[in-house]
């Protein structure tokens, strides 16, 4: 068995490349569909079962078609994170859960009418829950909307997922220091900054991460094209990697 999250979106909520900008990231993207970076998501499957993290691409429906997956693990409700969920709540089938953080706004009129989505599945941080044998934590962040990252574990692995996010709160930084994970998949929107961002975090802020929490592999996630051009001319430290869309991590389960 095995424990295996691929990457579906790697980008914000500008995507790469960015509408009307003509950068050196961007022309590349626009070149070499490799290069492009759709909203920040993933799929989780494990002992059988499909969980899709966070629900920002717009053919979420074409993708997954029904019945392809048991349910949604949302990490909060900006637009880049849900908007695929938009469409699909007008299904029909029986309901599908949604587990996420207990935000009363939602998006938009999501709560008011979720159609065939269920939104009763609300999470406390830190207490873990069950998804067909995978075990799941929520772990606060910090953003400008009520964030949850999630450790998702197996018997023998488990990595964490964590954006959107500002480095990480004391609490979430104690739980990962106590249930280290293999893997690290963190919010890094921003090349290295003098200033640490007030929402996302930056090289500079996830360096410092990495030495605290001692991680072996840190994936970043949730970059910008400005991120993609200083990557495009600087290395990043050993450890750290860029994900990329359609990057898949397998893991023992
Ligand atoms: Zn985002
Ligand atoms: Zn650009
Ligand atoms: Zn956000």
């Amino acid at each position: 068995m095995s424990l295996t999250i691929t990457l579906l979106g790697t980008g914000g909520a500008q995507q790469v490349p960015v509408f009307g900008c003509d950068c050196a990231a961007c022309q590349r993207a626009h070149l070499h569909v490799q290069y492009r970076r759709l909203p920040c998501s993933g799929s989780v499957n494990f002992n059988g079962a499909v969980t899709l993290l966070d629900a920002g691409l717009h053919d979420l429906a074409e993708r997954w078609p029904y019945g392809s997956f048991q349910q949604f693990l949302l990490t909060h409700y900006h637009m880049d994170h849900v908007q695929g969920l938009f469409p699909l709540r007008w299904g029909v089938g029986s309901q599908i859960a949604v587990y996420g953080p207990p935000d009363e706004q939602g998006c938009d009129d999501l709560f008011k009418h979720p159609g065939l989505l269920d939104f009763s599945h609300t999470l406390t941080p830190f207490v873990t829950f069950d998804l067909q044998g995978l075990q799941v934590t929520p772990l606060p962040l910090n953003h400008s909307k009520l964030t949850f990252g999630y450790l998702l574990a197996s018997a023998h692995s488990s990595i964490a997922w964590l954006s959107d996010t500002a480095g990480l709160p004391s609490d979430t930084l104690q739980f990962l220091l106590k249930n280290p994970p293999q893997v690290v998949v963190i919010d890094c929107s921003h090349e290295p900054r003098d200033k640490p961002p007030r929402n996302h975090s930056d090289l500079n802020t996830v360096i410092a991460l990495k030495a605290e929490m001692g991680s072996p592999r840190i994936i970043l996630t949730h970059i910008s094209h400005q991120f993609d051009v200083w990557m495009m001319e600087n290395a990043l430290p050993n450890g750290i990697e860029a994900g990329f869309d359609g990057m898949v991590i397998e893991l023992e389960g």
